[in-house]
């Protein structure tokens, strides 16, 4: 097997590594922002599609990579990954894994270091033209490596409050509503949302946005008008109308995962061995 350049070191270029990796290839992956600097770090993180397409293909890569998660689950690892029920207003009560991605990005990182990979910070002007396969999981810099306009901030802002015994998960995403309101528990802290401003470049927290969340959180949750606020993160989600996974030439694109990249890492991994 081969050489694979990996740019992108966020959860697609991370899960990618892992399963190219797994596959025998050697792998170096390159990235300008290191996986806790990342959109990937932001994220709630629910397994849950949201704001990806097609819908056909989303829905086999949320299959495979909820089998890829309860596998982590059953097995064991400081990976923050936790199956926990929950009540989305849409679809009622389920049971879905939610991922502390604080811990899950370093767990990552060291299952491609012990697989034999590499993590280097660099921040590319274009894709390299050398090593024998390149995988551009760049996200929102695909715009400039994958030369797509297509690709397009998707603002995301959420409050980090700290733990008040919640242990059940809650998602009011209906279409039609305002913006998505999500609850989101870690085991020392939880997770509020949040924001989905299309076009949107800016990573500084609103307060405004930041006290309209809390209003609209402690509608579902009513403890967390009390909780204490730890910080405030704004994610810009790679919004693209749907995710680009194709080969071109040495060149497999793997970017444009709007608000599912967490949901669909595993399934989208696979399909990049495939073509690699
Ligand atoms: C508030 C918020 C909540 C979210 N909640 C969820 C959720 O509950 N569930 C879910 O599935 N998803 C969620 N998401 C979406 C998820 O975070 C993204 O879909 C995911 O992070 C995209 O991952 P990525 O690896 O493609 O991109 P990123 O994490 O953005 O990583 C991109 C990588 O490419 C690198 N890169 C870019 N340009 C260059 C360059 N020129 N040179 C070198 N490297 C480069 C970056 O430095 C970075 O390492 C949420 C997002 C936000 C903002």
């Amino acid at each position: 097997m081969g050489r694979v350049i990996v740019v992108g070191a966020g959860v697609v270029g991370l899960t990618c590594a892992v399963r190219l990796l797994e596959a025998g290839h050697r792998v170096d992956v390159v990235a300008r922002d290191l996986p806790l600097e990342t959109t990937s770090a932001v994220a709630a993180a629910l397994v849950h599609p949201y704001r990806a397409g097609p819908a056909d293909l989303v829905e086999r890569w949320t299959a495979a990579s909820e089998a890829a998660f309860a596998e982590l689950v059953a097995g064991s690892g400081d990976h923050g990954v936790r199956l926990l029920s929950g009540t989305d207003l849409e679809r009622g009560e389920i049971v879905a894994p939610v991922v502390d991605m604080s811990r899950y990005l370093p767990w990552l990182v060291a299952r491609v270091e012990h697989l034999g990979g590499t993590l280097t910070r660099l921040n590319l002007p274009a894709l390299p033209d050398h090593g024998d396969l390149v995988v551009n999981c760049s996200g929102l810099g695909a715009r400039l490596l994958g030369a797509d306009r297509t690709v397009l901030p998707v603002a995301g802002q959420v409050v980090v409050v700290e733990q008040v015994g919640l242990e059940r998960f809650w998602l009011d995403a209906r279409p039609g509503g305002p913006s998505p309101t999500y609850v989101v528990p870690r085991e020392s802290e939880i997770v509020v949302g949040g924001t989905d401003d299309d076009g949107e470049w800016s990573r500084t927290p609103s307060p405004e946005v930041a006290a309209d969340i809390l209003r609209r959180a402690s509608a579902l949750v009513p403890d967390l008008a009390t909780a204490r606020v730890l910080r405030h993160k704004v994610g810009l989600r790679p919004g693209r109308p749907t995710v680009r996974l194709e080969r071109v030439g040495r060149v497999v694109h793997c970017y444009g995962h709007g608000g599912a990249g967490v949901t669909l890492s595993w399934g989208c991994a696979d399909d990049v061995v495939a073509l690699a």
